[in-house]
């Protein structure tokens, strides 16, 4: 237990110490549960959300059906979110308070029934809505109250008959959105995993009602082949039907897609089955007919939706624990550098932060220098790249091992004389040489083997 906090705590420094993920507002003593992307935390965001992306809109192998992109805005009018259950008790917790130092916790995250912090007396539980709530305008009234998005999804299901006729799509059809959503999370932590903002990466399936069934059994297995062609190790990510009892409102069923983290097999996507909820719910309080009218078999009906929902900021962390080597002793048993313990980030090659870093075997010499500074320039528009002089170079690689740089490029004496560079790799730690107008053509097909 204390080895798998500690495994926590070292991502987490690793994260600041590197650039990935710093507390929000720091220089103000902090932001509770609010969090900053980094430079390298940026590139590998974006990264996912990319493969994401592209995942859905690109290379998917349905028969027939297509996928389109969405991207609503995140205020969007108080109905939708009254229609949607969200403002009811649809989306409320259940919220305890320990009488003794008023420290409230969600009553299903409570093993007994008493405080965890002091072991106090509880209240009894209430109901505690999750929106986050603004207004509009100059003035702070009920008229001109509205909410951050609690989930990307609404934006989808009010925008369905926009995106059907200006598309002219016909069912199944999806419709793919990434972007922040808000809760006022009573409990957040384990550092990303549970924020009060954060993103989300949904997909909405319509289809015909006969067909849900069909789908959703088909979105369960893109979805979580997804992670394992992302490279997370199968031992560490399941599919988990949720209970009857336990279905949102909504839900006709439900799989998550969970991780194996350090504090437990937790939900990082979650895939639903939703029938004609959404669609049939919001003609009902818009006036608007949802209904798609299919011209060839005269047949007008709501279409049934599959949804998968996945956490961008939760799969940062997913990936980032999957892929953290610790390697005791170190890997170089050559060379006497510390010999403590090495970090090897193995992110995929889609994933990776970094592509490249080109580093000169040694700093004072002015050639080499030159040299490297030139390839830097020559690949710096195609691959996102460092230059590395500073330490030796043994450390240097290790400086880009720990963030997952793919390949490490040495300017070194011989490269002065034949004009090629060693390439080395970051898993097999093996070098070739490479001539130096090659690089780009030859780095671009390593990275997309
Ligand atoms: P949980 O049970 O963990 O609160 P949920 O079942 O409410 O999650 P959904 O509403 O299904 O979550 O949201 C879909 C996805 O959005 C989740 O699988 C997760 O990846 C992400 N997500 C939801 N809430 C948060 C949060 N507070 N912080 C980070 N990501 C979140």
């Amino acid at each position: 237990m204390e080895e798998k906090q500690n495994l926590m705590d070292k991502i987490a420094v690793l994260c600041k110490r590197r650039g990935f993920v710093f507390q929000s507002s720091e220089i103000y003593g902090g932001f509770a549960s609010c969090y900053d992307f980094g430079p390298l935390g940026v590139e590998m965001k974006n990264n996912i959300k990319k493969a994401w992306w592209e995942e859905m809109t690109k290379f998917q192998n349905l028969p027939n059906g297509r996928i389109v992109g969405l991207d609503a805005a995140i205020l969007m009018s108080p109905r939708i979110w009254q229609a949607s259950g969200h403002l009811t008790a649809g989306f409320a917790d259940e919220l305890v308070e320990c009488k003794k130092c008023h420290h409230r916790f969600r009553k299903d995250f409570l093993e007994k029934n008493k405080c965890p912090d002091c072991g106090g007396q509880l209240t009894k539980p209430r109901k505690f809505n999750l929106m986050m709530k603004t207004f509009i305008g100059p003035v702070e009234d009920e008229a001109s109250s509205a909410y951050l998005r609690a989930e990307t999804c609404q934006g989808i299901y009010v925008n369905f008959l926009n995106v059907l006729n200006s598309s002219r799509l016909k069912i199944p059809f999806g419709i793919a959105q990434i972007g922040k959503s808000f809760r006022n999370e009573i409990t957040p932590g384990n550092f990303i995993y549970r924020t009060r903002e954060f993103e989300q990466m949904e997909l909405q399936w319509f289809c015909h009602p006969k067909e849900a069934d069909k789908f959703f059994e088909y979105w369960k297995k893109a979805r979580l082949k997804w992670y394992l062609n992302l490279g997370v190790k199968k031992e560490n990510i399941r599919l988990k039907q949720t209970p009857k009892k336990e279905l949102a409102h909504y839900a006709k069923s439900a799989f998550d897609i969970e991780y194996k983290f350090p504090f437990g097999w937790k939900e990082v996507e979650g895939i639903h089955n939703r029938g004609d909820w959404d669609l049939s719910n919001h003609s009902k309080h818009s006036g608007q007919d949802l209904r798609f009218f299919d011209e060839n078999k005269k047949e007008k009906y709501f279409p049934h939706i599959i949804e998968t929902s996945a956490g961008a900021d939760r799969s940062f962390l997913l990936f980032l624990v999957d892929s953290y080597c610790q390697v005791k002793g170190g890997r170089t048993k050559t060379t006497q550098a510390v010999k403590e313990e090495e970090v090897v980030l193995k992110l995929s090659k889609k994933l990776a932060p970094i592509k490249l870093a080109v580093l000169p075997l040694v700093k004072n010499k002015t050639e080499l220098v030159k040299k490297a500074k030139e390839i830097y320039r020559l690949l710096k528009p195609y691959f996102v790249c460092q230059y590395d002089e500073l330490g030796s170079i043994g450390r240097r690689y290790r400086r880009q091992d720990e963030v997952g740089t793919l390949f490490c490029l040495t300017i070194d004496f011989e490269s002065l004389k034949k004009n090629d560079v060693t390439v080395r790799d970051r898993d097999s730690m093996k070098q070739e040489r490479i001539k130096i107008g090659d690089l780009p053509k030859t780095l671009k097909e390593k990275l997309e083997k």
